[in-house]
Parts: structure tokens; sequence; C-alpha cells
């Protein structure tokens, strides 16, 4: 996490000098950003994206890249034929326990769909539906990835989408001060640093914030999420609150600030994710006693408070052969069973002692999975069997939901009244999102899903801003 808070500012002034004027500027070259210019060329729009890393990659490229989407031709084309975006809404909901703004679900459960079939006709991503397990909360099998099932290979795609159209990105360019015309909300430009200190700035007629949430920024995670204030943070170092100090001074309303992605199965000390997958599908989490502490299918997001409240913060994922299959499916656990991080135990007693635990209380837990509830309701359709399988894991921040409150069309809202800033626009993870205002409201894939999704459909309303039509997109 980044040791000094950033210097993030806003100007007001009657006009601003800068080296180039362009009708939409994007700040954040992360899926966001990425796949709003994207749709803002497919509208006949020029854009700039400024990026602060020489190669853009953000939390996008370290993440699964699994994004759900209802309605999809893949999706369909896979026979899952009763999903739709209402259905989509209703899981989304019920994670959040009802705390997600309703408009904002809708908005993004009805683009999402459209987005990711015009990312594939338009721009060559190819998709493949995940559909041989369900995740925590989504009772269709709607989640989508490029075939190699990595963030990297997601940003990479977009990245080549994006030279292919020939969208400009201004990589380097550290964006700090916003400028607003006096007397008036309106965006008139930005200005940027370069590495080597030089000031620059760009005039623009809209703007959208793409540049993610503030999970890298540890004074901010110590104020707003301090459950999470020694947890490791698995995203991106840029997540450094840009957007929120940027309306905390103009007078933007912020929401769900409690509101994040957290992960229980952060392998340490590797720092890597093993997939949830393997907990949904029959393995269990257990402390360094043996015992298991919580129903692990309710979400990886809350199971990192349960897992760093677990003696020393850590746990271990417990599972066998079959589950082994599953896992070695995702890159991520490839990665981590290369970096050595699998135990194989052949019976409980040596399970016992690669956790450190007393092996006739292990053997009490594995010996009650089984088809009656236990006592926090799960129901197993099989216990483990020998030879065992086990990865040490803690309790990570992944990234924040917390952000700028849009309206449905991405449009910065202002504290006082509620009502649009008239051009400035916030998506991805620089928006609040839809999980509700705790850890436990987090369904599996939110977060790309506002990040693709707002990116959609920032870019239309920018084009509205700038009086062009948007229809038949
Ligand atoms: C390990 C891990 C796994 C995950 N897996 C999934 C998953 O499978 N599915 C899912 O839905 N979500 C997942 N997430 C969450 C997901 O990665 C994020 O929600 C998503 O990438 C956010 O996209 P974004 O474009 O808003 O932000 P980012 O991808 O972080 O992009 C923001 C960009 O803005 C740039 N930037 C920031 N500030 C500035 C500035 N001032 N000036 C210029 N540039 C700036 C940053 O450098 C960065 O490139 C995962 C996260 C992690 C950490």
């Amino acid at each position: 996490m980044s040791p000094t808070p950033p210097d993030r500012r806003v100007q007001r002034a009657s006009h601003m000098d800068a080296e180039a004027q362009v009708p939409v500027a994007i700040v954040g070259g992360g899926a966001c950003g990425l796949v709003a210019a994207l749709m803002l060329h497919d509208l006949g729009l020029d854009c700039v994206v400024l990026e602060r890393d020489a190669q853009p990659s953000g939390s996008t490229a370290l993440s699964s890249g699994f994004i759900p989407a209802p309605g999809t031709s893949v999706q369909r084309a896979a026979g899952v034929t009763d999903d739709s975006a209402d259905r989509f809404s209703a899981d989304i909901q019920a994670k959040a326990h009802g705390r997600a703004s309703p408009a904002l679900v809708t908005a993004y459960a009805e683009a999402i769909g459209p987005a990711l079939d015009a990312l594939q006709a338009r721009h060559g991503l190819d998709w493949v539906l995940l559909d041989n397990f369900l995740y925590p909360g989504h009772t269709r099998h709607r989640m989508h990835a490029l075939p190699q099932k990595t963030g990297a290979a997601l940003m990479a795609a977009l990245q080549s989408a994006v030279e292919a159209a020939g969208i400009p990105v201004l990589t380097e360019a550290l964006v700090h001060t916003l400028w607003l015309e006096t007397g008036a909300d309106r965006v008139i430009g930005l200005g940027y640093r370069r590495p080597d200190g030089q000031e620059e700035r760009l005039a623009c007629d809209a703007l959208l914030l793409a540049c993610n949430g503030f999970g890298g920024n540890a004074q901010m995670v110590g104020e707003l999420l301090p459950e999470m204030r020694d947890a490791a943070f698995g995203g991106h170092v840029g997540n450094d609150g840009s957007a929120i100090l940027w309306g905390r001074e103009l007078g933007a309303r912020l929401r769900d600030l409690g509101g994040y992605q957290g992960h229980g199965s952060w392998v340490t000390p590797q720092g890597a994710l093993m997939s949830w997958a393997v907990m949904m599908e029959g393995g269990v989490q257990v402390n360094a006693e043996g015992r298991r502490f919580h129903d692990e299918t309710q979400g990886y997001s809350e199971a990192a408070v349960h897992v760093l409240a677990q003696p020393g913060g850590v746990a271990w994922n417990v599972f066998d052969a079959p589950l082994l299959k599953l896992a070695r499916e995702f890159p991520d656990f490839r990665d981590a069973e290369a970096a050595g991080a699998l135990r194989r135990c052949d019976s409980v007693h040596a399970l016992a002692q690669c956790i450190g635990c007393d092996a006739s209380v292990l053997q009490a837990t594995l010996a009650a999975m089984g088809p009656s509830p236990q006592s926090d309701d799960r129901v197993f359709t099989r216990a483990l069997s020998a030879p065992y399988y086990a990865v040490k894991v803690t309790g990570a921040l992944f990234h924040t939901q917390g952000g700028l409150d849009v309206a449905p069309d991405m449009r910065v809202l202002r504290k006082d009244d509620g009502t649009p800033l008239p051009n400035l626009l916030a998506a991805g993870g620089a928006a609040g999102g839809v999980s509700g205002d705790a850890v436990w409201g987090y369904l599996s894939g939110n977060g790309l899903l506002s990040a693709v999704a707002g990116g959609a459909i920032a870019a239309r309303s920018a084009a509205a801003i700038l009086g062009r039509a948007t229809q038949g997109e």
C-alpha cells in the first residue's frame, strides 16, 4: 500500500490553458477505462485514456477475470436459456441483503450482457462460460472469462482491441488535478504529471473517472475499513483513493464506503489466490486447532473476516483428490502449487501434523461432514477421503466497493441535493458499487460487473452529454 496519501486537488477557474483538447478524457486504463474507450470508439467519439503506469494493468490484470452476465450469446449457446437481468438483479440484492441501489443494480444487470456480446462481436474477446460449478449466491451459470481464465489475459485482450481501434492511451500520466469552471460544476480539464516531474494539461468536454477505489491507500483503509487495517492487499497499488479524494473536494456524494471485496483464500506466504470453487464443491476451512469456523458456502468475501479472526489470522483449505483436480483448472492455483503451497497428507494424523493441531479434534471435524446439517447449517454431499490436501491461507482485501455515488447513467451526484454533475462520470471501482456497505454484500463478480457494465454505460452517457445520439447501439 502507498505510504503517503496522494495529492489530489480540484482547481476552479474560468478557463484552463491546455496542450490539447479532447471530447472525452478517461482517468485509468483498467477494465473500466478501456471498455469505455472501446464503446466510445464504436459510437464514433474520440477519447484519451490517461494511465499512471508505464504499462496499464490495474487490479484488472491481477484479477481472475471472471465476469457475470445474463443472456449473452455464449450463455445461451451453453444451454443456459432461463437467465435474465431480473434474476441476476435478484441474486445481487439477495447477497447485499437488499442494501444495493436498486436502480444501479438494474442498470448493471441490463447492460453487462450486451456489453460482453459487443466486446466479442466487435473487438474479438472470445468468452467462455464457466459452467462446472456455481459461485456463492449465483442461481445460474453466468460467469464469463477468456479461455485463459486470468485477468492478465483480459487486460491483454482489451489492450489489443484498444490498439487496433487506434485509441490513444497516455501512459505514465498521473492525474492529480481536476479543473472545474468557476461558479459551475462543469469539468473543463485535468492536470497530470510525467515521471520526470513535468506538468501537463488536457482540456475535455466530459470526464470519466475509471481509477478504481482506495484499497491501496493504507490511511483510507485504516479509516474506513478498520477490520482490514492489517490484512494483505491483493489489488493494485494504483487504487489510491484518487476518485474519493477528488469527490470530497468537489462536493460529490459518497456511498457505501464500508463495502469491499475480501477474500478468505489468499495463499500464505506465497500471496496468491486459491479459487473458492474448491470450497463450494465440498472443501472446508479449518483453523490451527483443526476446527471448522464458518459456513464456507456463504461467500469468499466475508470469509476474509472469519479467517482473520482465527488464531494467527490463518486457516487451512482442506480438500481431497477430486477437488484437487478442480483446483488445478485455475491458473492461480497452479502458480501457488508451483510455489510450494500444496501439502499432501496420506492420513488424518499426517494432516493434523501439517496443520499443527490435535489429530482427534481434526478427526472429529472431518467425521462430522455428511448429509445432516452442521451447526452452521452447511450440508455436505460426501465426506473427504485420503489422501488429503491442504493449503495455508489468510484473509485479504481485494478491492473496495465504496466510492462516488452515481446515477444509473454513471453521472456523479452532488452531496447537497443528489442532482448529477453535468459532465463528470465515474464507473468501476471509482463509483459506489452494488454490494451494500459491508463485506458480506459482495456477490462474486460485482467488481468487473461494475467496471465493464459501468464503462459501457458511461460511454453512452458521455455521448449523450456531447449531444451525440446513441440509438441503435
Ligand atoms: C486477486 C483479485 C482477484 C479478483 N478477481 C475478480 C474476478 O474474478 N471477478 C471480478 O468481478 N472482480 C475481481 N476482482 C476485482 C476486480 O479486479 C476489480 O473490481 C476491477 O478490476 C476494477 O476495474 P477498474 O477498471 O475499476 O480498476 P483497475 O483495473 O484497478 O484500473 C484502474 C486504473 O486506474 C489507474 N489510476 C488510478 N489512479 C490514477 C490517477 N490518479 N491517474 C492515472 N491513472 C490512475 C490505475 O493505475 C489502474 O490502472 C479481483 C481483484 C483481485 C485483487
